[in-house]
């Protein structure tokens, strides 16, 4: 399994390439903008998109799903939670997003515990409700995809509609905490770092 990082749009969201070399399918985390721009590289790698997840519904990590899947394919996955935001992106941060798109149709609504396949690569789903009601981790490996649920140094923000913080530190201490130190994280935003350093370094999950 190999990860490709590309940033995109005007808040710099990661949006993050898996792919399974092996039998050449791939899975996109968070397209935030530039869908065209990621369908080429995965064309460039030579693979085949399987899917489209989502960690949460806010326009700067679903603003270029439209024109990925339009190009490249793929079931789009989306945390229920996050249904509204999705179907009705005017309630998100659409209007931030030069040349947004509305998101496509939801293929494959998520609670958390379920897994998805691109090759013999398995990809989990847990479910971090905080940021957003329907907000949602990926796990792959080594690899953990935690969208803005979990930051190097930060968390994220609970203060937009349907955000809760008491829910977002739970998530974080009961779904991720519980992970071994070497874990990497792979947030919507900013440097990757381990749930190792976060536990020991990050000062808004001291004493959680
Ligand atoms: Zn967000």
């Amino acid at each position: 399994m190999r990860i490709e990082t590309l940033i995109v749009g005007p808040l710099q969201t990661n949006a993050y390439i898996i792919l399974d070399e092996a039998s050449g399918e791939a899975a996109v985390v968070d397209p935030g903008a530039s869908g065209l721009r990621i369908s080429d590289a995965i064309e460039a790698a030579g693979a085949t998109l399987k899917f489209i997840l989502t960690t949460h519904g806010h326009a700067d990590h679903t603003g270029g799903a439209f024109d990925l899947q339009r190009k490249a394919g793929g079931e789009y996955v989306v945390g229920e939670g996050d249904r509204g935001q999705i179907e009705s992106p005017s309630s998100s941060l659409a209007a931030m997003i030069p040349g947004f798109a509305n998101p496509p149709a939801i293929d494959r609504p998520v609670t958390g515990g379920e897994h998805l396949e691109i090759g013999d690569t398995r990809i989990f789903v847990i479910a971090t409700p905080g940021h957003t009601p329907g907000s949602v981790c990926y796990l792959s490996g080594q690899a953990l995809f935690t969208g803005d649920t979990l930051f190097q140094n930060s968390i994220g923000r609970y203060d937009l509609p349907g955000g809760d913080g008491d829910q977002e530190l739970q998530s974080i201490r009961d779904n991720l905490l519980a992970l071994p130190d070497q874990m990497i994280v792979y947030p919507g935003h900013g440097p990757s770092t381990t749930i190792g350093e976060e536990r020991a370094n990050n000062p808004f999950l001291q004493g959680v």
